[in-house]
């Protein structure tokens, strides 16, 4: 089909290859190459970060991708959306293309208006523009540069909006390259805009201590949606309803019992259509992230969406299996462009069953103390969720402990611990407070999850000089079956 998403994706990379010189590098593996800033790769351009930070020597001129994107977590976290809307996911692709201090605004704007009249037929009528207003703190002026470009490409005025930094001024992470930013938007017959594309002109970098600083050289960094080109191209409502979501919903469907087929409901009480999304989202990102060897042992991320996932499958659709079933229809879908999907999948359904294993037993074994504890705590009678945690201990402890502070506010050490060593959910928390009457110190948690995060950081880092651990067997083992790659240097697996 004209529309699919494959010829979307095709489309994009020989328009900048055949018509604007670019060369196509293949995407990365979602695991951020030596960079702690991000849990995630979440944009195409992570992998370019130190060409544009000028510590790197740029591939080529000018490169083009689609790149494996997980926005759980950092700065861009979009977890909490995954299920209540129809174009924020987990897992995602993002078609870009690079200017490595080569062309800049005129031609980048030029080239994307081009590809979404010409190839993609796209009627100009729908879409709408934004460019950078300007900000005081970050010191640079309104982009009237690019609101002039859009101008001379033939975009009515009343189509050119400027918006502040929340919105057009890109940042990867709290440091690292950023810059003014121009998005291109749909408008839909209701009037609702959905972003398809962001073009950002990096110029500066944002340095550990919050300063914006100017770069050497000015590049071009652009990222559209795929799923949300898809949706637009093939003419549905939403991305769950193009060619690369509708056959993981209807295998959810094929393999539950007697549940119904998903309906496409957005309302806020359609939790069977939302626990639909929900578990085919993260089915996509939990296949990538495993075929891509992160593994739910050294990603507290990972673990907590596939237990989110085991969770729905065996509650709302009756079959714990699904996640390993679901597997094949990420890997049919996008296994020719990543054929890591089929390289992997051994590796990937032997995690699956693991933690499946795990999880099972886990909920067996906490269904019954939790029985048990309602007798002694009526307050938990209704937080069925916390079957699903480290609960029996960890409320007891939390108990024992608040008693002894005497304090209204569970403080951010305690939360923590539920939330690492007892495997509290950050809602399930919330609740558990609710019904104590508590509140939560939410940055006293924050502050201990992000030190956690940057020990675990730091400790993947040193395994080379405490070799011997388990941990470093497993990564030795994973180096030689290439699942991991160590080495200090962007590497750039360039595509024939
Ligand atoms: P939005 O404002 O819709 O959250 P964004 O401005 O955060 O999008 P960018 O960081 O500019 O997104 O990413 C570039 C493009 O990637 C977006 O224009 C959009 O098409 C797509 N995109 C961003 N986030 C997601 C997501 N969570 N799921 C699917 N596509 C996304
Ligand atoms: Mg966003
Ligand atoms: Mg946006
Ligand atoms: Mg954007």
């Amino acid at each position: 089909r004209k529309s699919s998403s494959s010829n979307i994706r095709n489309t994009y990379i020989e328009y900048f290859v055949e018509n604007h010189g670019h060369k196509h590098i293949k995407s990365s593996s979602v695991v951020p190459l030596c960079d702690p800033t991000v849990p995630f790769v979440n944009a195409g351009m992570n992998q370019f970060k130190g060409v544009f930070l000028g510590v790197v020597d740029a591939p080529c001129p000018r490169a083009v991708n689609s790149q494996k994107c997980v926005r759980v977590g950092g700065k861009h976290n979009d977890l909490d959306l995954v299920g209540m809307d129809g174009h924020h996911h987990t897992f995602f692709e993002m078609l870009g293309n690079w200017s490595f201090g080569d062309y800049y605004k005129k031609e980048a704007c030029q080239m994307a208006w081009d590809l979404l009249l010409g190839p993609y037929r796209l009627k100009p009528d729908n879409l709408l523009v934004t460019y950078f207003a300007g900000d005081a703190v970050i010191g640079l002026e309104e982009d009237k540069e690019c609101r002039d470009i859009w101008k001379q490409i033939g975009v009515p005025s009343s189509r050119i909006k400027a918006h502040g930094a929340r919105d057009n001024f890109w940042e990867m992470g709290p440091t690292g390259p950023c810059g003014p930013c121009t998005e291109i938007h749909y408008v839909h017959p209701d009037g609702s805009l959905t972003e398809i594309w962001n073009i950002v002109f990096i110029q500066c970098n944002r340095e550990a201590d919050g300063k914006v600083v100017g770069l050497r050289k000015q590049h071009v960094d652009t990222g559209m949606g795929l799923e949300r080109m898809a949706a637009l191209l093939q003419g549905v409502p939403s991305n769950y309803d193009t060619d690369l979501f509708r056959p993981i919903l209807d295998a959810i469907h094929k393999n539950s019992n007697g549940v119904s087929a998903y309906s496409g409901n957005y309302n806020a009480d359609a939790t069977l259509d939302q626990a639909y999304r929900r578990l085919a989202d993260h089915a996509r990102m939990i296949s990538v992230c495993l075929a891509d060897g992160v593994f739910p042992s050294t990603s507290l991320n990972l673990k907590q969406i596939m237990r989110k996932s085991f969770k729905i499958s065996t509650d709302v659709f009756q079959n714990p299996n699904l996640l390993s079933i679901l597997y094949n229809e990420v890997r049919n879908t996008l296994g020719d462009t990543y054929p890591e999907l089929a390289l992997r999948e051994k590796e990937a359904k032997l995690v699956i069953d693991h933690e499946r294993e795990g999880y099972a037993k886990l909920r067996t074994s906490l269904r019954k103390k939790w029985k048990d504890l309602v007798q002694f705590y009526p307050e938990v009678a209704d937080l069925k969720d916390v079957e699903i945690a480290g609960f029996t201990l960890g409320y007891r402890e939390f108990k024992e402990t608040m008693a002894k502070l005497k304090s209204k506010i569970i403080p951010g050490d305690l939360v923590f611990k539920l939330y690492d060593t007892h495997g509290f959910q950050e809602d399930v928390i919330q609740r558990v407070a609710h019904v104590n009457n508590l509140e939560i110190d939410k940055q006293g948690f924050w502050k201990h999850l992000s030190d956690h995060r940057s020990r675990h950081k730091t400790a993947f880092k040193e395994r080379a000089s405490d070799r011997g651990s388990l941990f470093d067997n497993a990564i030795d083992k994973l180096n030689k079956i290439g699942i991991y790659k160590t080495d200090d240097s962007p590497k750039y697996d360039i595509r024939q």
